[in-house]
């Protein structure tokens, strides 16, 4: 018996035979030659089968392999440098087949299929190459973002899903029946971060993110991921520091780790070759002013339109990707108008109304991958803003109780997972990023 392996593993077994377990991503051939591209899971290897080179049982059988038909083969592995597959440079001289259970008909052909066609076959299509690829790429992302922190002396930990009041704003909610009392899925784990930092210095949470948008953007997803680091005794441009360094590396992992991928799936990889820190840093007013000359530089009206800004605006995407396009790295901006932001931003010293937050803008139209902030810790500017915006104050007692028992100013940021591996991978859509995108007119398979 031939050892089973993973085809990731192929190159350790040249000249060996061996056996693979999987599925049949594809068969071409006619006559006496036959190729059956095998995956696994783990890889991607084509199979010849040559009609004098194996059983004739056999050889009937591989002539019939249907697409997804699961598949039990074995062979000899030959190295050949214009194999393609996963790893590349490999291939299989079949000896023998078992099928396990023959696929017939299996929806996704390789011609071209519409995206709603393909998302309500979610469940299937994640078998396919670029698919596959992606989802690849996402857990190296969420790997090496949690390295780079576990790394750093970060603790992970967890903050609820089902919480009692809103994080930031009421608008987004959504609530859920609790023993016929009212509460809603998290928009943020940052007010619980900000206990849990009080007690370990520097911890993030990492979990999903509930936002009832009702925009259908390529950006936004109704469900979505969001790693939330927080730190005690932080600056602002501290916090920059450390983004900068964990954007970095994770970019650098994923061209270490998924180069094939990268490929598989058509990224131009130079754009992430040059991704190292640091990023340009430019304020608020800096951002407005260089838009407003775009502005006026811009002769075509529509596009002069996307750009039209006023001072004390928040930026929409069209603003995000114009001003993103003037770096070829990620780019910081800070100090944005309190107004536009959440209620816990520490006002800038001298001038409150604008506030110690950073959003880190994507290139290539991306657009905020990161939002982040200094928090305010003095107790009684914080009930200040809380009765400012609203809220009930019943509801934040625990989190004034933080600012009343040994506060330090402290900074933190989320980071959402699926708006990174969007621009990593440089899809332009954002509901590829997730195995099962939840979208304003989707929640299906
Ligand atoms: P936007 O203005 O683009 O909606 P936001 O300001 O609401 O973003 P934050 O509340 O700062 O975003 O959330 C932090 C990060 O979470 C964002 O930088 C982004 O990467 C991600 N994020 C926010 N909303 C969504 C969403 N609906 N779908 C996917 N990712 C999101
Ligand atoms: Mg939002």
């Amino acid at each position: 018996m031939a050892t089973t392996i993973r085809i990731a593993d192929i190159a350790n077994y040249v000249g060996q035979e061996v056996t693979l377990k999987g599925w049949v991503y594809a068969k071409t051939g006619k006559g006496r030659l036959h190729f059956v591209r095998v995956r696994d899971g783990s890889g991607q290897v084509q199979c010849v089968a040559f009609k004098k080179e194996i059983d004739p049982e056999y050889f009937e059988i591989v002539k019939g392999l249907t697409q997804e038909s699961s598949v039990i083969i074995t062979g000899e592995v030959r190295a050949d440098e214009r194999a393609k597959g996963f790893p590349a440079g490999y291939e299989i001289g079949l000896k023998t087949v078992e099928v396990v259970q023959e696929a017939v008909d299996y929806p996704i052909t390789p011609k071209e299929h519409g995206t709603e066609f393909l998302m309500d076959r979610r469940h299937l299509w994640l078998r396919s190459n670029q698919q596959w690829a992606i989802l690849r790429i996402r857990a190296t992302i969420i790997k090496a973002l949690r390295d780079f922190l576990d790394n750093d002396g970060f603790l992970l930990v967890d903050t609820p899903i089902i919480t009692p009041a809103a994080g930031e704003e009421t608008t987004t909610l959504f609530s859920i029946d609790y023993f016929g009392d009212e509460a809603y899925l998290a928009q943020t784990g940052q007010l619980y971060n900000e206990a849990n930092m009080m007690a370990h210095g520097k911890v993030y949470c990492f979990g999903p993110t509930f936002r009832a948008e009702k925009s259908k953007t390529r950006r936004h997803l109704i469900e979505f991921w969001m790693l939330e680091p927080e730190i005690a005794y932080c600056s602002l441009e501290e916090l920059m520091d450390v983004e900068e360094q964990m954007v970095a590396y994770v970019v650098q992992q994923v061209l270490e780790k998924n180069r094939p991928e990268l490929e598989a799936i058509g990224r131009d990889i130079s754009k992430l070759e040059v991704l190292t820190a640091p990023f340009a840093r430019i304020s608020y007013d800096d951002a407005v002013e260089k838009l407003q000359a775009a502005y006026e530089k811009e002769k075509d009206p529509e596009q002069k339109e996307l750009l039209k800004i006023e001072w004390g605006e928040d930026f929409g995407s069209p603003q995000e990707t114009a001003l993103a396009e003037m770096f070829d790295k990620p780019v910081f901006v800070y100090h944005y108008p309190s107004a536009v932001k959440a209620f816990y931003m520490q006002p800038v010293d001298g001038r409150p109304e604008v506030c110690r937050s950073v959003d880190l803008l994507a290139p290539e139209g991306y657009g905020e991958i990161i939002g982040g902030s200094e928090r305010i810790y003095d107790a009684d500017l914080l009930i200040q803003k809380i009765d400012e915006h609203g809220f009930d104050r019943a509801n934040y007692e625990w989190y004034i109780e933080l600012r009343q028992y040994g506060t330090v100013p402290h900074a933190g940021f989320g980071l959402g997972i699926e708006r990174t591996v969007a621009w990593i991978c440089g899809l332009a859509h954002i509901r590829e990023t997730i195995p099962y995108a939840r979208l304003l007119n989707r929640k299906y398979p």
